[in-house]
């Protein structure tokens, strides 16, 4: 957390507008925010504020925005939420491979930037509330309170998004969802028509849960429908 526990925000953005626009919408959702304008910049900042969240565009004018990402994850344990223009879907695509924890596609609102940094920092308030604390199935196991995931007893690291998606699964297993449906429940409705984030987060989750990713048992496919999350035995 940063000072005064309100959670401090990272900005590595050059675009003036977007940074004036940031520093706005973070200050309405109680955010700290410290701001840089390049890459090498931002992984400075990113050791010496030790940040919550990381707010990441994809144009830098120094480096790519993906070798600061990559540095990133060596620098602090902070989500990262990489930001682009709506019409770059190759450097969205990109980043999610790449293990950015969510994106925020631009121009954006305040409620879809807040809905973004609740996500990745799960703290979004009461979304616990009456849940069931876990989900079990031969050897997988998904706790939604401690936010943790074994398989066989060993833990299993996922990034924020990726357990979003278990989670959500797991909460409605054996029920088939579309991949554009799961991209609404897991994302947001204003995400609804990027279905390829499924894909892509699907085969993330398969290759840290199952035995053999390419033979899934717990989270399965419908041909032709969409996934769902199998309680065995
Ligand atoms: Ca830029």
């Amino acid at each position: 957390m940063g000072s005064g526990g309100r959670p401090l925000a990272l900005v590595i953005e050059d675009d003036l507008r977007y940074v004036r626009q940031l520093r706005g919408d973070l200050a309405v959702g109680e955010f700290g925010a410290v701001f840089a304008g390049t890459g090498a910049q931002g992984l400075h900042e990113a050791v010496a504020e030790t940040p919550d969240v990381v707010l990441l565009d994809l144009g830098l004018p120094d480096m790519e925005a993906l070798s600061v990402f990559a540095q990133l994850r060596d620098a602090c344990d902070a989500p990262v939420v990489a930001m682009s223009a709506r019409e770059d879907d190759a450097g969205m695509a990109e980043a999610l491979d790449a293990g950015t924890d969510d994106y925020l596609p631009k121009p954006f609102d305040l409620d879809a930037l807040l809905a973004r940094l609740r996500a990745v920092l799960w703290r979004a308030p009461g979304a616990e509330v009456g849940a069931p604390p876990a989900f079990e199935s031969d050897g997988l196991m998904v706790d939604f309170a401690a936010a943790e995931v074994s398989v066989g007893g060993r833990p299993v690291a996922l990034s924020a998004s990726e357990f979003r998606l278990l989670r959500f699964l797991a909460r409605n297993r054996d029920r088939v969802f579309r991949p554009a449906q799961l991209v609404e429940e897991v994302w947001g409705p204003e995400y609804a028509g990027d279905r390829h984030l499924a894909r892509v987060y699907v085969r993330r989750v398969r290759e840290k849960i199952e035995r053999d990713a390419h033979a899934p048992r717990h989270l399965v496919t419908r041909p032709g429908v969409g996934y769902m999350l199998r309680k065995r035995g």
